[in-house]
């Protein structure tokens, strides 16, 4: 994955001043040696975290949208997923696993996971994440159907909170052919199934 390197300037320096009063609020001294930089690398970090904001994903498919008579499903499975969650700002992350079956266009396969990136590296809840990929990948390609599996750990539910250390977070989103449910679970068994 490229490493987003271009910062905005003026919106670190707020955020980072905004990071340090959070660290006093804490009760820390933001300004002992290993706190120094905190704000500032913070302040990075979450403008990388949220860089998705930035990114087009309908023109990120268009860009490699071909012409082709293949009609069977295509899937791209074990996507990894970091995101973070809007409610504690705190990251989720797992896998996402995606079809569609064309109908007279592909996509070339490398934008399948940007399209997950371009919505993950932003606030999200799991949920919104699941169908935001769906409906690009059905606006944008005008496939027969798409079909998108996301699981997610949750490190607002395994540090805080409920604490199931282990929960796996499961959302799923379908269009077209995958409402008939042969279509759908020849798709679960691909996602299922390993190479080994
Ligand atoms: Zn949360």
């Amino acid at each position: 994955m490229r490493k987003i390197e271009r910062y905005d300037p003026l919106k670190i320096e707020r955020i980072a001043s905004h990071y340090a009063e959070i660290l006093a609020d804490l009760g820390e001294d933001p300004t002992r040696d290993g706190l120094l930089k905190t704000p500032e690398r913070v302040a990075k970090s979450l403008q990388f975290l949220t860089h998705g904001y930035d990114l087009k994903p309908e023109e990120i498919l268009r860009s490699a949208m071909f012409k082709e008579e293949y009609s069977q499903m295509v899937v791209v499975k074990d996507i990894e997923v970091y995101s973070m969650c809007e409610h504690h700002l705190l990251p989720f992350f797992g896998k996402a696993h995606i079809a569609y079956i064309p109908n007279g266009h592909i996509v070339g396969l490398s934008k399948i996971p940007r399209v997950v990136e371009a919505y993950s590296r932003r606030l999200q809840v799991q949920e919104r994440l699941t169908n935001e990929i769906r409906d690009c990948i059905q606006k944008t390609l005008a496939p027969l159907g798409v079909a998108v599996v996301i699981e997610c750990k949750h490190l607002c539910m395994s540090m805080r909170g409920i604490q199931k250390q282990n929960s796996v977070t499961t959302t799923s989103a379908f269009t077209g052919a995958f409402a008939n449910e042969r279509t759908r679970s020849e798709f679960l068994t691909l996602i299922t199934a390993s190479l080994d």
